[in-house]
């Protein structure tokens, strides 16, 4: 019995999709929604194979940072520092180590913030993957972490997370999981209207606010819909059990997330409309599709798969009009771009960067598509979404793998073009 619990921890702290171990965090976070105030306590756990002597986390600049704790650090100190990433100055946290150690190190950083206008409203304050209310270590935003989250409250408020709560009681909200670092959320108000889709897999849609609207309910049609389609295809190996359609209504921009939800920022929403439709498709299928960098090249295997899973959607409920006009309108901006392979965002403007890694990416596997007959080519995203893939190089042998040595040499040279 004893083994069979062990077993049980184990499965939670362990986990069966990543190779190596992962860093664990801890969060302690008390929100005041009068003010649009938290403090934050955080906990970054590395594992014990990750041997460097200096470890950096940044956090925005705006929040004051109350303590940092490093225990057998040597040394410890925060400056400012330009994160070009971001086009701005962050704090950075910098604590250094005598020598390389065996043991998992700890930092713990207790910081507070005021959000800015565009993450909140009457009905909610929005802690979330855009939000930037976390710390994290440069150019490793959205590596994965276990996390366990811990949110108080006034009375009279609620906490939505992308997993149900672990533990409540008055005020209190705890949440565990597995997501990007800063892509942890906390969605807090006084009321969340929410509606479940009746069959399975679990679809539900979570909004800020008294009630759901008309177009709420299609959106959770839609949602199912959509994901019944992908647990079908891309995600036949990994399928979804449970996702939640986040609608805080703070009216700024839409995003996915790896840990079954999606967060529509947008008030004025309708997926009746195909542009609509396509964000929602795009956005849920980031639940596969959320490990490239984000930094380089990489960032297709999230924009692109994104993008052509979401026209693949559009083709399997019958838009083929549809399908054909989304890619002719991506098709007319690649003309004159640089490769995709090696492809330097530092060095371009955003719409270049769109036009390379959305949109030539998106031609790119239309065209594997044609190639190899819609059997094969999910046969190749399914593998891809299973694996976790995370480099272009990971990718072309999955190809290789699935679809042989011709299909590799073929998309090698595409990339290159
Ligand atoms: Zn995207």
């Amino acid at each position: 019995m004893k083994f069979f619990l062990l077993l049980l921890f184990l499965g939670f702290f362990s986990n069966a999709w990543a190779l190596q171990p992962e860093p664990v965090v801890q969060l302690q976070v008390r929100v005041l929604p009068e003010t649009h105030a938290f403090t934050c306590r955080y906990t970054l756990t590395v594992p014990a194979d990750d041997t460097a002597t200096t470890l950096a986390l940044h956090l925005d600049r705006r929040f004051r940072i109350e303590r940092v704790q490093a225990p057998r650090a040597r040394q410890q100190r925060v400056a400012r520092v330009y994160y070009p990433f971001f086009a701005d100055t962050v704090q950075c946290v910098q604590v250094r180590y005598a020598a390389r150690s065996h043991h998992a190190r700890r930092i713990t950083l207790t910081y507070s913030g005021v959000l800015t206008e565009k993450f909140f409203t009457e009905q909610v304050m929005e802690l979330s993957g855009h939000t930037g209310w976390l710390p994290f270590r440069p150019r490793r935003e959205y590596e994965p972490v276990r996390y366990a989250l811990d949110v108080r409250t006034p009375p009279g408020y609620q906490v939505l997370s992308t997993t149900a709560p672990h533990q409540h009681g008055p005020g209190r909200w705890t949440f565990r999981g597995r997501t990007s670092a800063i892509e942890i959320t906390a969605l807090v108000g006084p009321h969340f209207a929410q509606a479940q889709a009746r069959a399975r897999p679990l679809v539900g849609v979570a909004k800020a606010g008294p009630a759901l609207a008309r177009a709420d309910s299609v959106l959770l049609r839609q949602a199912a819909g959509i994901i019944g389609f992908y647990n079908r295809t891309i995600g036949r190996q990994d399928s979804i059990k449970g996702f939640t359609v986040f609608l805080p209504g703070t009216n700024r921009d839409a995003f996915g997330l790896l840990a079954n939800a999606t967060v529509i920022t947008y008030s004025e929403f309708n997926t009746a409309d195909r542009g609509d439709l396509l964000i929602l498709a795009h956005e849920i299928s980031h639940k596969w599709w959320g490990y490239g960098s984000v930094h380089d090249e990489n960032d297709w295997l999230n924009e692109a798969f994104a993008t052509y899973s979401s026209l693949l959607y559009l083709q399997a409920r019958g838009d083929t009009a549809g399908y054909r006009a989304e890619l002719a309108k991506r098709a007319a901006t690649i003309a004159g771009t640089p490769p995709l392979l090696g492809f330097d965002r530092t060095k371009y403007d955003y719409p270049m960067y769109r036009r390379v890694i959305y949109n030539k990416g998106t031609m790119i596997l239309a065209a594997l598509h044609a190639r190899l007959g819609t059997t094969r080519f999910v046969e190749v995203l399914a593998a891809t979404a299973a694996r976790q893939v995370s480099t272009t190089t990971a990718f072309l042998d999955v190809v290789a793998q699935t679809a042989g040595p011709d299909a590799r040499a073929w998309l090698l040279a595409e990339l290159q073009r």
